[in-house]
């Protein structure tokens, strides 16, 4: 069923993630995370409607208001955005997954804050992998501390890595910071069979992500257009 703008456009990533998982000779296609940051609780409703379960956003307090409106339809939430250790206790309470785990700070703050009755929060740890001084997440050799130590907290629940590389024009460079990341995953992933998840791979790169390994990709204009400003 294609009838409206949203079953279009997901249907449209949709193949794309099929054919990029035929090249790489995959059984499965990754999941899909819908990004929906700046866009209003209509919108992610219209594509829950037709099917999407599993969104994305970067800012808390924007988040909160949405899972508040959108609850009660089974949705799955992620944090993908940088989160201030002071916001820890919000985003502990209303996530189910946190992408963008990077400091010991942040391990301790959502352990400690998860209510219980939320069961385990699912935890990503954010690698700078182009090691851009821009940009938030861990360098690759704090990726063993920091897995151990989500590890360790029984409120947290450690499923793997997530990266934003470097966007470099040459699809050359992306892919090689792809691919490290994969590396990366692959030690981690041989330690613990509970790590199933790498997150890299946004609208414009998913292939090349796919191709190096991505099990999610994030995808925000694909699927819900251009993105108001903020
Ligand atoms: C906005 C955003 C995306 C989605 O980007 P698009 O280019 O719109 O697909 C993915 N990941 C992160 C971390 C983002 O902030």
């Amino acid at each position: 069923m294609s009838s409206t703008p949203s079953h279009a456009a997901l249907d449209a990533v949709r193949a794309r993630l099929d054919a990029a998982a035929r090249a790489a000779v995959r059984p499965l296609p990754p999941r899909l995370l819908a990004v929906g940051k700046l866009h209003p609780a209509s919108a992610i409703a219209a594509l829950a409607d037709a099917g999407q379960r599993a969104f994305g956003e970067n800012y808390v307090q924007e988040a909160a208001g949405k899972i508040e409106a959108l609850a009660g339809r089974g949705l799955e939430w992620h944090l993908i955005g940088h989160l201030q250790s002071n916001k820890a206790r919000q985003a502990a309470a209303v996530f189910d997954w946190v992408q963008t785990v990077d400091r010991m700070k942040l391990v301790e703050a959502l352990a400690a804050h998860r209510p219980p009755a939320r069961g385990a929060l699912n935890v990503l740890l954010q690698v700078n992998i182009d090691d851009e001084s821009s940009k938030h997440g861990c360098t690759p050799s704090e990726v063993p501390a920091l897995a151990a130590a989500v590890r360790a907290a029984p409120s947290l629940r450690l499923r793997g890595l997530m990266a934003i590389p470097a966007p470099h024009a040459e699809p050359a460079r992306r892919r090689d910071a792809f691919a490290r990341m994969r590396r990366l995953f692959d030690t981690l992933a041989g330690q613990d069979p509970a790590i199933d998840t790498l997150s890299m791979g946004m609208s414009e790169d998913l292939e090349l992500a796919v191709a190096e390994g991505a099990t999610m990709v994030r995808v925000g204009s694909a699927l819900f257009g251009a993105r108001p400003a903020r």
